[in-house]
This record gives structure tokens, sequence and C-alpha cells, in this order.
């Protein structure tokens, strides 16, 4: 896979150090256990798979060279360019400014931008409308796109199955910047609803199999529909994309539910499915699998407790806590600042959407066994820096020096 230029601020030399090795050790990536760090009374379970993905690093080189290449130019990023906040803090401080908030909240009216500024739009990509919007103020955005070629694989694979009169569903976030882009671009080719989870699709399924009455369906789905979408029509055939970090198995769970609503009402079988349901697979991308797989995998080790890294808006990482907090004690921090001592912990409940305060999180035992993966918009650095933190607390553990020695 292509390497990319990104600051070395965010590299960590012990991860680095595990990722070449493990690399260079499978290259066809077949094996997804943990990599083992031992520092003697602390074990770190490191997952196979985690930290910056293709289309992540792909648009920090693009944002940092803008940035550089461009000296005394405004610089402006639609959103957040990734869900991490330091990177995001990184770009402020480098003078760049955000148009939208995370949900779409303006935060700088379009207007102050003028057709000499840049606009950078971010890894999720952006809808039809925002793009127009920037077209008809002449602002060029091509060199300074920086949407992931993953998110653009689904607007393609949505574009194909509306060509085909297939009605898109879209499993996402219905907030979230990459779905409402992946809505916009779908909803230009075809009708299209967004379904955010399982209790979701068992809706709409029912609106197909007609068991709810259809006027309902409008309110049930407010927000998540396109214009002029006819639940009269609009339901009789249908694919299911994904935005593209959801959780494999809700989005296998969704897609399965909805076929199965497709061949129980229009008496299908096998050979004429595709009368009404588009074969799309899935459509999460490869650092979701990843990511995902080799937490799975890692979750079979016997292990005290589990911290995942990462930005608390990620959609990426908050699956990676939810497959986790399934089997042990999980903490998901964004830095090692959130580790307040060797017995207290802040840690962000993605359901609740606070930060709670753990006491004890750290059991009195040698050695004490830590699993740790972290998102894919989270830099190493960061990752680094959550084991050097653990490190301080056990003064007899190896030095970080020492076990890369291991690596090399
Ligand atoms: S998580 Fe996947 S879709 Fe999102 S930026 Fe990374 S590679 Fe692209």
């Amino acid at each position: 896979m292509k390497t990319f230029n990104v600051p070395l601020t965010y590299r960590s030399p012990l991860i680095t150090a595990v990722k070449n090795k493990r690399r260079k050790d499978d290259k066809l990536k077949k094996d997804f256990n943990p990599t083992l760090l031992n520092f003697g009374p602390l074990h770190i379970y490191l997952a196979r798979h985690f930290g910056f993905c293709y289309g992540v690093e792909n648009a920090i080189e693009i944002a940092f060279r803008t940035i550089d290449e461009n000296p005394g130019k405004q610089i402006f990023l639609l959103s957040e360019m990734i869900h991490n906040p330091q990177v995001n803090a990184d770009l402020q401080e480098r003078g760049v400014r955000f148009l939208q908030d995370t949900y779409g909240k303006q935060l700088i009216p379009f207007d102050a931008v003028t057709a000499n500024d840049i606009v950078l739009i971010p890894a999720f990509g952006t809808t039809l409308e925002i793009e127009n919007k920037l077209k008809r103020a002449r602002i060029q955005t091509e060199k300074y796109n920086t949407t992931c070629p993953f998110v653009e694989k689904v607007w393609n694979r949505s574009e194909l199955i509306a060509k085909k009169n297939y009605t898109i569903i879209i499993h996402g976030k219905p907030r979230h910047e990459e779905t409402r882009a992946t809505f916009s671009h779908a909803a230009f080719n075809a009708p299209s609803v967004i379904v955010k989870d399982i209790g979701q699709a068992q809706l709409l399924a029912k609106y197909i199999t007609g068991e709810k009455d259809a006027l309902s369906f409008y309110n049930d789905f407010k927000d998540q529909y396109s214009k002029g979408f006819d639940i009269a029509k609009d339901l009789q055939r249908i694919g299911v994309v994904n935005q593209t970090t959801m959780l494999a198995a809700d989005t296998q769970a969704i897609a399965d539910l909805l076929k199965q609503t497709m061949i129980t009402k229009y008496d299908l079988t096998g050979k004429n499915i595709e009368e009404r349901f588009a074969d799309t697979r899935d459509t999460l991308c490869y650092a979701t699998n990843d990511n995902q797989s080799a937490v799975n995998e890692m979750l079979k080790t016997k292990a005290d407790l589990a911290i995942v890294v990462g930005g608390y808006n990620s959609s990426n990482t908050s699956h990676l806590v939810e497959l986790c907090e399934q089997r042990l004690p999980t903490y998901f921090i964004n830095s090692e600042e959130k580790i307040l001592s060797s017995k207290d912990i802040l840690h962000y409940n993605f359901h609740k959407k606070e930060e709670s305060l753990t006491s004890n999180f750290l059991p009195e035992k040698a050695p004490v066994n830590i699993l740790i993966t972290s998102g894919a918009s989270c830099p190493d650095a960061l990752v680094e820096g959550v084991i050097k933190k653990l490190l301080s607390f056990y003064a007899e553990s190896k030095t970080i020096e020492q076990v890369i020695e291991a690596f090399q």
C-alpha cells in the first residue's frame, strides 16, 4: 500500500517497529493475533491492526502539504478533517479554520470564503449541495479534496444500483459527515433512506411488508429519507450500502434482515432475488474490517482490561469499544492524560456521551494484562503515550527501548 508523508510527531518508534515486523512476517495479512509487548510486570497485547488508515494518512498528507505550499493564504476545512482532536487542533494551530462543526452547524458563513481561498474537503467527503455551493463561488477544491477513495467507492456502488432502479438503503449514523455525504450523493440518483441500526431496519421491514401504516414512515424516518420519497412505490426494489465504519456484525444482520423481508414479501428464491434486492455486499472499508477482526482475535487473549484510544466522536473507534466492552472492562480514552494516576482513569462512555471516572482500574497483581487498540484516525504516538503512562506505574518494568529491540 502507498506510504504517506505525515508529520513525525504522529508516529511512534515503538509502534512503527512492531507494525513493520508484523507486516514483514505476515505479508498476506493472515495472522490476526495480537502482539505481546512483555514489559515484565505489565503485559500489553496490541491488536494486529489499528491506527491511521489509508484515507486518514492521505488526508493528513494533503492538508499539511497544502499549508506548507500556500503561506499567507486563507485555508478552510469544511469541518473536522478526521475525528481526532489532536490532528484537528494541530491544523487549527497552523491557521486552518473550520467552516462547519461536525454536525453541519455553520461556524463561518460560506460568504466569507473568496475564490482566492482554499477549502479542504475532509476524508468523509461532503454533500453535493456544499460541492455546488463551492463551485458557484468559484472555489477550487479538486486539488484539496481529501475524500477517502473508500468513501467514493460507496458512492459509486450506490450509483450502480440506482441505475438499476433500486432504492438505496444506507446503514449509517444519520448525523455523521460521511453518511450525510453518502446520502446526498445517493439521493441524487435514486430514492434513499438512512437506517441507523437494526431497530430501524426492523421498522423499515414493517413498512415493506405493509404491517405499519405507510403515513407514519415520514415521522419514523424524519430527516432520513430523500425528497419526494414515495413509500407506496419506493420500497419495492432495494439495495443496501453502509457508512464505511459501521460494526460488521450489525451491517450483516441488517442486510440479511432486509433481504429476507423481500424474499418473504415477494415469494422469491435465490434465483430471482435480484428482481427485488441488489447484491451489494457490504461497503465497510478494509480498515474497519481489519481493525474489527483484529479486536475479535485479540479478545481471545485472557486479559484484565482493554484500553481503546481515539477521538470520542470517531465512529470506527466507538465500534472497537463496543466489541471490547462485551468481554472485559474497557476504557475509551483520547490521550494518556486521561490516565490520571495508577488508580484513576477518566474515560468516555459513548452510550451516555459523557466522561466518567473509574477508580482502581489497574488490578494489583503481576503481570497485569492489558489489551490495547486504537481507531483509524488515532496517531500511533498517542498509543505509545498511553503505554508510557502505564509503564510509569511499574518501577521494575523493562524500558520501551528494550522492548523495541525484540522487533528489530
Ligand atoms: S476508515 Fe476507511 S473509509 Fe474512513 S478514511 Fe479510513 S480507509 Fe477511508
